[in-house]
């Protein structure tokens, strides 16, 4: 098959070479709020083509391989003293995979505990193209599945305004919940 980066001849679906250069993963911080942070590993503009791709709509590979290089790596180099949750946002399906659960899943390790199907959104309206208003005035409205007390970092795919981050931290922090931060794959407001 071709590496769908570079479209050399390649085993993988992503060429190792394009594994360790094109897509070796930053760090990028925001704050969404004061004292809250979100941090991503890419840019929006760094995986636009891979995100707007079939091989990210129809299939895993591709965004196991990102979660493997970032999500995972992370994990591996995250210390913290208690046990954490890794709750994906919305983690319904869309072609038969969900994007935020995979990514999820590579948090998994000695201290973070991986649960899915805690965040559903009720509404599950499309933001892309709307202004914060709108978001604001449209929230997720998410059915949460009752857990308490626990740290938690929240994953998502894409980060563009956070409105949908922080809706998902307020509602588990209503039920005594510590949310530490988010983590994304990308944000799309870094360049
Ligand atoms: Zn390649």
């Amino acid at each position: 098959m071709k590496c769908v980066v570079c479209e050399q001849w390649s085993f993988l679906i992503i060429c190792k070479n394009c594994q360790e250069t094109l897509l070796k993963p930053s760090f990028y911080k925001r704050e969404l709020k004061k004292d809250f942070f979100n941090y991503s590993f890419y840019t929006f503009l760094e995986l636009e083509n891979l995100l707007l791709s079939k091989y990210y709509f129809y299939g895993d590979r591709v965004l196991n391989i990102l979660a493997k290089l970032s999500f995972k790596k992370f994990a591996q180099n995250f210390n913290f003293d208690d046990n954490i949750l890794s709750i994906p946002i919305d983690d319904h399906t869309r072609h038969n995979f969900s994007h935020t659960a995979i990514l999820a899943r590579q948090l998994s390790s000695k201290n973070i505990t991986v649960k899915y199907n805690v965040l559903k959104a009720r509404n599950i309206i499309k933001y892309a193209g709307h202004d914060l208003n709108y978001r604001k005035q449209n929230k997720r409205n998410f059915k949460v599945k009752k857990i308490h007390n626990k740290s938690i970092i929240l994953v998502d795919d894409l980060i563009t305004t956070g409105t949908t981050i922080l809706e998902a931290k307020k509602v588990l922090e209503n039920d005594n919940n510590k949310v530490l931060f988010s983590l994304t794959l990308a944000d799309a407001k870094i360049y």
